[in-house]
């Protein structure tokens, strides 16, 4: 016999998906639902349901609303500057800075063989496809977290692009040894970006 409404089973089986959500937090984070106000519950669940929306642009590989997302599509980006992330969330880091004017692109990790990411599982054939295709790029900057994987990957990358003729640059490095560029303050990671070098 279930100890609650099956809704709730529910709510906390869809909960328990998220990360660092355990079966007790789940249930946590369903009661808090319920007692939520019923408009106030809609707008959670119609929020959560637009998601299903979201699209990754064709372009960067970031989250999107179309097939090609606001920055791939804004002309007063400067076309002569592409960001390596490796992660969308990255995007948004290094936009609040309000230095970067370039565009991105998002490489859906770093390399990390032993969890299965070989470059085969990055877009890092995407990224060779884009610098063929867009003549324009004329510095590619690896703006990758400072830690073992990170540094891996720069080194994978920076020799790949190195073949290719194209100009690459890292984060200064100001920010601190293994740590993230999410968690990095906009002033350091601002200094960071306009303080890069070569690799
Ligand atoms: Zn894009």
């Amino acid at each position: 016999m279930r100890k609650f409404p099956a809704p709730i089973h529910n709510a906390v089986a869809a909960l328990g998906k998220l990360p660092g959500v355990g079966p007790k937090t789940a249930l946590r984070y369903a009661f808090a639902l319920l007692r939520l106000q019923r408009g106030e519950l809609e707008l959670v669940a119609k929020s959560i349901d637009g998601l299903k929306f979201v699209t990754t642009c064709d372009r960067c590989f970031t989250y999107a609303e179309a097939s090609i997302c606001e920055i791939c599509r804004d002309s007063k980006r400067d076309s002569k500057l592409l960001c390596i992330v490796a992660e969308a969330r990255d995007i948004a880091t290094i936009e609040a800075t309000g230095i970067y004017h370039g565009l991105y692109l998002v490489l859906g990790g770093v390399l990390n063989p032993v969890d299965g990411y070989t470059p085969d599982k990055l877009n890092v054939k995407e990224l060779q496809d884009r610098l063929q295709l867009d003549r324009d790029i004329g510095e590619v900057i690896l703006a990758f977290s400072p830690d073992v994987h990170g540094e891996t990957t720069i080194l994978y990358l920076s020799r790949m692009l190195k073949n290719l003729g194209k100009k690459t640059t890292r984060l200064a490095r100001g920010l601190p040894m293994g740590a993230d560029i999410e968690y990095a303050d906009e002033v350091t990671l601002a200094s960071a970006l306009s303080g890069r070098s070569e690799t």
